[in-house]
């Protein structure tokens, strides 16, 4: 479904993605995993079309990318700070995405009613976005993400701002979401049990390079070099 070649995108003469090589399949669920400016969110920002590459090529279903802008490439990107329109109900943030491919009222009331289901806010359509709690928030920019149903689904940091409790839980509701709608999963955290939970795969990035790539328990069990085990937590 999506492939990176040799991904770079750089800042005043620095890479911040180096020689990006990824393919993730369809209904593959990927993490990527890294320490803060190691590139993640400029991963997913070069794949949603909101930030150009100086080289290398970004492909969704074979097709080069360069030049489709990012509302024509039907990935979903929910942002790290999640980004919901405050002045907006919890109806009015989900329906966004769907407002912008022209979907008609109806269509949009319907829809947006289904999405609510699934993220577990049935009814919170009429909700004002200020009174609803941290994990309520993030399922509204789930659900707001996953409105124009994209092909790829992807997600800076879904947890970020939630207490550990929260966390465990809903990680594993989303794991059990993404099952059932076989959704394609590109997911950014630094949270490695999140990852392990979540991913079919997981993808360890180091100074906008992949450090390793391989499934959770590959990972786990075998980090490619010291770097990657020491930020597994295997340092003593
Ligand atoms: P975090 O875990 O803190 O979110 P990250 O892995 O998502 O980090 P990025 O946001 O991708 O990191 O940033 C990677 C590096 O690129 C950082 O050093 C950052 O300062 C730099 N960077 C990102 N965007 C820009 C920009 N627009 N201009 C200049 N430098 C940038
Ligand atoms: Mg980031």
């Amino acid at each position: 479904l999506l492939g990176l070649e040799k991904a770079t995108v750089r800042f005043g003469g620095r890479a911040v993605l180096d020689g990006v090589d990824l393919s993730v399949a369809e209904h593959e669920v990927v993490c990527v995993l890294g320490p803060s400016g190691s590139g993640k969110s400029t991963l997913l920002r070069v794949v949603a079309g909101l930030q150009p590459l100086d080289s290398g090529r970004v492909l969704l279903d074979g097709r080069d990318q360069a030049g489709v802008p990012a509302h024509q490439r039907g990935v979903g990107l929910m942002f790290q700070d999640h980004q919901l329109f405050p002045q907006r109900d919890v109806g009015g943030n989900v329906a966004f995405g769907l407002r912008m491919h022209g979907a008609s009222r109806g269509e949009q009331e319907s829809r947006v009613r289904e999405l609510l289901d699934l993220v577990g806010l049935p009814g919170a359509a009429r909700r004002a976005v200020a009174a609803l709690s941290g994990g309520e928030q993030q399922r509204v920019a789930l659900a707001r993400a996953l409105a124009p149903r994209p092909r790829l689904l992807m997600l800076d940091e879904p947890l970020g701002q939630l207490d550990r409790s929260l966390r465990e839980r809903l990680v594993v509701e989303l794991r059990e979401l993404f099952g059932r709608l076989g959704t394609t999963v590109l997911a950014v955290t630094h949270d490695q049990g999140e990852a392990f939970a979540l991913a079919d795969r997981v993808v360890v990035m180091r100074d906008g390079r992949i450090a390793q790539s391989g499934t959770p328990l590959q990972v786990w069990q075998r980090p490619a070099d010291e770097f990657v085990a020491r930020f597994l937590g295997f340092d003593n």
